[in-house]
């Protein structure tokens, strides 16, 4: 059966401020979406909300992910479900190597499914993950690195493809921030994405700029305007976006945003 992640109305406040104001999306497995929109739009805010970040309050509506309602699961119980936020774990573990932290990551999603799970055998991890590197055109030594520790843009961005690959995911959000203004990493999560997208894989690609849509060609485009998703089409939306920037949707749009 096809994993389905469902947003219907959601709204969203943080610190008392609604940010989210009635967001409905539909991503399905084997479907890579892409979300755009302005700075300051609410579109990380979408993602920590699908991660189940305290500090996001669902005020109105649901998120819906294989049937299962998300709004009052945390964060590891929407993991295990199948969900990849892909700024997880963002901080630095030193002592811990990237594959070690993999492993753990793996048991923890394997016993969470199964309270008796043994894990993940250290043979049979090693073999997965040189298939994962190897398929990710990735360096076995980078496994062995500290997680995090030092790791460059485009290295931070190798780690949490790999953990995507590892993870085998059902949908993926993948929030692309930071990564704007850095050409290498940009290439590093397009590539990955696109040697990990299938028909097991739905992908949201949240994104301020264009470019990284040079590289991935998603099946659908949603642009995000003041809490909402205001327009959705097909790729060749991204490519109107990149010759006319974003004022025409606010030109478009300016009316739907009078607060009622
Ligand atoms: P985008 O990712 O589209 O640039 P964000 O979701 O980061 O937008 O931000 C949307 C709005 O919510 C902004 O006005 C921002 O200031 C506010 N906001 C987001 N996160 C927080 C937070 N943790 N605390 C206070 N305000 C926040
Ligand atoms: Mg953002």
């Amino acid at each position: 059966m096809t994993s389905t992640l469902e947003i219907h109305n959601l709204h969203v406040a943080v610190e008392g401020k609604e940010i989210l104001k009635g967001v409905d999306l539909i991503v399905k497995q084997g479907e890579i979406h892409a979300l755009m929109g302005p700075n300051g739009t609410g579109k990380s805010t979408l993602a920590y909300s699908l991660m189940g970040h305290p500090k996001y309050e669902i005020t109105q509506g649901r998120m819906i992910f294989k049937g299962v309602e998300l709004n009052d699961l945390d964060p590891d119980e929407r993991s295990r479900l199948g969900l990849f936020l892909a700024f997880q774990y963002p901080v630095a573990i030193p002592g811990v190597s990237l594959a070690n932290f993999l492993r753990m990551a793996i048991n923890a999603q394997r016993r969470g499914n199964d309270p008796d799970d043994k894990g993940i055998s250290i043979p049979n991890f090693r073999v997965m993950l040189k298939e994962k590197m190897d398929l990710l055109q990735m360096s076995h030594e980078f496994a062995g690195r500290y997680l995090n520790e030092g790791f460059s843009g485009g290295e931070k961005k190798r780690a949490e493809i790999l953990q995507l690959a590892a993870l085998e995911p059902d949908i993926a959000v993948l929030d692309e921030t930071d990564s704007g203004l850095d050409i290498d990493a940009l290439r590093i999560v397009a590539s990955g994405v696109n040697t990990l997208a299938g028909p097991e894989l739905g992908v949201l690609i949240i994104t301020h700029y264009q470019r990284i849509l040079n590289y991935i060609r998603p099946d659908f485009v949603h642009i995000m305007l003041d809490g909402r998703i205001v327009e959705s089409a097909g790729a060749e939306l991204a490519e109107h976006l990149e010759e006319h920037g974003y004022d025409w949707i606010r030109e478009k749009h300016n009316g739907d945003l009078v607060e009622v």
